[in-house]
C-alpha cells in the first residue's frame, strides 16, 4: 500500500506517474488565450513555505497574512487543519488582476507546478518518501496546446519550486507519516491540532512560543539557536518542523531538559484534577438544583 500527498489537490486516484526526465509539451504566457483562467477558479492549499514567503512579500506577520488571506479546512478526518488561498465568491484568487499574478515572485507551490502535479508518496513498507509528479489536463487550459516541450525537471527549474520543495520537504513527510500511521496514532488532542496549526503555518506565533520561558524550561537547546531562531526565518522553519516530528511522532531530535517533562505533566495533572473537581461540583449542583425543582 502507498500513502500519497498531492499537490495541487488531493485525488482519490493515482494519476499517471512521470519521472524527471519525462517530457511535457506546455507553455503559459500572457499571450495565451486562457490567461488568467486558472486564477479564476482557485483551489490552492498552502504549505509552510508558501506562507512564510508570501506573508514577508506582503509585509505582513504570518498571523495576520493567515488571517487576512487565508481560509481553513481539514485535510483529513481527524480534522488536521490545512490552509487555502482565500478567494472571492466566484472563486477567484484575491491576487489576481488582469496583469496577472499580483504576488508572482512569491506565489505558492501549487501555482508553480501547475500544471503538473507534485506526488509524495510512501510506501507503507519503505521508511523513505519519494517525490513524483502528474500532469493536470483541464480542458480550461489551452497551455498544453503550445509549441514547447521540455522534461519536468525543467519546468521545475524554470519555476522556481526547488527552493520551496527543499523547505516543504519535512512538513510533506510529517504528512505522509501521519497518513500512513492513520488510527493507529489515534484521534489527535485539540492541544496537538493547535500546534501542528501554529508549527506548520503561523512561524511568528511559534517563534513567540520557542523564545518564551516556558519552552527554554523544557527544552535544552544553547543560546545560539535562540538568536537564529529571533532573527532567521529558515532556521525557525526547519526546526518547527523538527519540533512537529517529537511532538507526534517522539521522533526526538530536540534535547529536552532531564525532569522537565516529568514536572511539566505533574503541573498539568493538577491542573485537570483541579478541573475535574471543578466540573464534578458544577454537575452535583446542577443536578441538586434539578431535584429542587421537580419536588
Ligand atoms: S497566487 Fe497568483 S498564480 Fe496563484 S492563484 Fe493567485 S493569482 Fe494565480
Ligand atoms: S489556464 Fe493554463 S495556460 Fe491558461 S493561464 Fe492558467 S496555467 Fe496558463
Amino acid at each position: 500500500m502507498t500513502e500519497k500527498l498531492d499537490l495541487p489537490f488531493e485525488s482519490g486516484m493515482v494519476p499517471q506517474i512521470l519521472d524527471p526526465n519525462a517530457k511535457i509539451r506546455f507553455a503559459c504566457h500572457k499571450g495565451v488565450s486562457c490567461f488568467n483562467a486558472c486564477c479564476k477558479h482557485a483551489d490552492v492549499t498552502l504549505a509552510p513555505y508558501d506562507i512564510l514567503r508570501l506573508s514577508r512579500a506582503l509585509g505582513l506577520s504570518t498571523t495576520d497574512f493567515l488571517a487576512k488571506h487565508t481560509v481553513p479546512f481539514q485535510m483529513d478526518a481527524h480534522g488536521v487543519p490545512g490552509v487555502k488561498l482565500r478567494t472571492d465568491d466566484e472563486g477567484a484568487c484575491l491576487f489576481n488582476s488582469e496583469e496577472g499574478c499580483g504576488v508572482y515572485a512569491d506565489r505558492p507551490t501549487a501555482c508553480r507546478y501547475y500544471p503538473v502535479g507534485l506526488l509524495a508518496m510512501k510506501p507503507t513498507t519503505d521508511p523513505t518518501d519519494k517525490q513524483s509528479y502528474f500532469l493536470i489536463r483541464e480542458d480550461h487550459c489551452k497551455g498544453h496546446e503550445e509549441d514547447r516541450e521540455l522534461t519536468v525537471e525543467a519546468y521545475r527549474e524554470e519555476q522556481g519550486v526547488k527552493e520551496y520543495d527543499d523547505l516543504n520537504r519535512m512538513w510533506y513527510q510529517i504528512m505522509l507519516k501521519k497518513k500512513s500511521a492513520g488510527p493507529s496514532v489515534g484521534q489527535p488532542s485539540e492541544m496537538s491540532l493547535q500546534v501542528f496549526f501554529m508549527a506548520s503555518y503561523d512561524l511568528d506565533r511559534f517563534r513567540r512560543f520557542v523564545t518564551s520561558d516556558n519552552f527554554r524550561s523544557v527544552y535544552d537547546l544553547d543560546e545560539t539557536f535562540y538568536l537564529e531562531a529571533a532573527e532567521d526565518d529558515l532556521v525557525l522553519l526547519r526546526f518547527a518542523q523538527r519540533f512537529l516530528r517529537q511532538v507526534l511522532f517522539a521522533e526526538h531530535s530536540i534535547p529536552e531538559r532531564a525532569g522537565a517533562w516529568d514536572k511539566r505533566m505533574q503541573e498539568r495533572k493538577e491542573i485537570w484534577e483541579a478541573r475535574e473537581k471543578a466540573e464534578i461540583e458544577r454537575r452535583n449542583q446542577a443536578n441538586e438544583q434539578a431535584m429542587r425543582e421537580e419536588t
